[in-house]
C-alpha cells in the first residue's frame, strides 16, 4: 500500500490531495478569485499561504489518514507564476523535514495528462486548455511531445482577458459560457490557426474593438468567441490524432469545463473513431488529486529495480534519500518555466 500526498500551487489553486494505490481519497482546494481584475500573482500567493495548513488539515480528514501513514509528497514543480509555486515548495518542503518523507517534483501539465487515466486513457492525445496553458500533448518516442500549442496567450488568459475587458472578474470563463448561450449571430472573427499552433492576441485585440464600438452584443460576442476559438483547438487537436495515428482524445484544462468545447470535441471523435474522454471537473481544474496521482507513479518506478541507467534519473527526482535530507532539499527548486518535452519520463 503506498500513500501519497499531492500540493498544487502553480496559479490561483492551491489544493492538498491523498491517493492510494491509484485511487484518490481526498481532493481538498481553495481557489483565489477575484471581484474584478485578474490574478495578482502576489496576492496568489498570499492566499496560498493564509490557507495552506487549512486546506492540509482538510485533507487528510477527508482521506482519513494521518501525516504518519504518508510515503511521499509530490508537489507541482511547474510551469506556473513563481511566487505561488514558492509557496507550494516550502510547504511541500517542511512537510518533508517534518516527517522525513521524500519529495517528488511533479510537472502541472504531464500531470492533467495522466490523470486521465482515471478515466480510461491509455495513450491520449490530449488538448490541455486552461488559464496560463493551451497544448496539444501526446508521449512519443519516450517523451511527452508539443504538438501543437498557442504562439501568445493561454486560452483561459485569453477569455478571462476579454471578460475583464467588459467588467467581468476572475475566472471569466464560466461567465462568457452563460453569456454564449444567449448568442444568436455569429459574427465572424480572425481565424489563427498557423500549422500545428494557435495564436489568440489579434482575436482579443478584435473582440475589445468591436465591444467598444457598442454595435454588437456582447452575447453575441461570447458566442463567436467560443464558436471561433473552440474551432481552432480542435482542428489542430484533430490534426495531431491524424499525425500520430492515436485513437484517444482527452481533454484537461480548466476551459476544459465548458460545454461547448466538450461538445465540439464530442462530435469530431465521432466523425474520425475516436474515443473522447473527459475527467470529472474536479479533476479537470487545477488539483492536487492528480500531482499525487503521477507522483505515485513516479515514486513507485524510482523505488523499483531498474536497469542502472534509468536509477540514475530516478535517485535526482526523489529527494531526499535516508542520508542528508536537509542538503539535497535546499537543492531541489521550482521551475516557473518547466516545458512538457523537458520531462524526463521512465514510467511509460
Ligand atoms: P486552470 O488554469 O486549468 O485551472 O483553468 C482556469 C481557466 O479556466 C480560467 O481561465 C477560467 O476562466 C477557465 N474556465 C473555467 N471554466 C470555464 C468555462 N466553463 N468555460 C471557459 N473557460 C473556463
Ligand atoms: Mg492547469
Amino acid at each position: 500500500m503506498t500513500i501519497i500526498l499531492g500540493i498544487e500551487s502553480t496559479a490561483h489553486t492551491f489544493g492538498v490531495g491523498v491517493v492510494r494505490d491509484g485511487k484518490v481519497l481526498s481532493n481538498a482546494k481553495s481557489a483565489y478569485t477575484t471581484e474584478s481584475g485578474g490574478i495578482i500573482p502576489m496576492d496568489a500567493a498570499k492566499h496560498h499561504k493564509e490557507v495552506a495548513e487549512e486546506v492540509y488539515s482538510e485533507s487528510l480528514n477527508v482521506a482519513r489518514i494521518n501525516e504518519g501513514e504518508i510515503d511521499a509528497i509530490a508537489f507541482s514543480q511547474g510551469p506556473g507564476l513563481a511566487p505561488c509555486l514558492i509557496q507550494g515548495i516550502n510547504f511541500a518542503k517542511e512537510l518533508s523535514r517534518g516527517l522525513g518523507k521524500p519529495l517528488v517534483p511533479v510537472n502541472h501539465c504531464v500531470a492533467h495528462l495522466e490523470v486521465g487515466k482515471l478515466t480510461g486513457t491509455k495513450d491520449p492525445v490530449m488538448l490541455y486548455a486552461s488559464g496560463a496553458n493551451t497544448q496539444i500533448i501526446a508521449y512519443a518516442s519516450g517523451k511527452f511531445r508539443v504538438f501543437g500549442e498557442t504562439l501568445d496567450v493561454g486560452v483561459g488568459n485569453f477569455i478571462d482577458n476579454f471578460a475583464r475587458h467588459v467588467g467581468i472578474g476572475f475566472p471569466g470563463g464560466p461567465e462568457i459560457e452563460k453569456l454564449a448561450k444567449n448568442g444568436k449571430n455569429f459574427i465572424e472573427l480572425p481565424y489563427t490557426v498557423k500549422g500545428m499552433d494557435i495564436a489568440l492576441s489579434g482575436i482579443l485585440t478584435n473582440l475589445k474593438q468591436k465591444f467598444d464600438s457598442k454595435k454588437y452584443k456582447l452575447e453575441d460576442l461570447a458566442y463567436s468567441l467560443q464558436e471561433t476559438v473552440f474551432a481552432m483547438l480542435v482542428e489542430t487537436a484533430e490534426r495531431a490524432l491524424a499525425h500520430t495515428g492515436k485513437k484517444e482524445l482527452l481533454l484537461g484544462g480548466g476551459v476544459a469545463c465548458n460545454s461547448r468545447l466538450q461538445e465540439m470535441c464530442k462530435i469530431m471523435c465521432k466523425e474520425r473513431g475516436a474515443k473522447f474522454f473527459c475527467p470529472e471537473r474536479s479533476l479537470l481544474v487545477d488539483n492536487a488529486a492528480m500531482i499525487a496521482f503521477l507522483g505515485e507513479i513516479m515514486f513507485k518506478t524510482s523505488s523499483r529495480p531498474t536497469p542502472d541507467f534509468t536509477r540514475r534519473i530516478s535517485k535526482k527526482l526523489l529527494l531526499p534519500r535516508s542520508r542528508s535530507p536537509t542538503q539535497k532539499l535546499e537543492k531541489l527548486d521550482i521551475m516557473p518555466r518547466q516545458r512538457t518535452d523537458d520531462v524526463g519520463v521512465d514510467w511509460r
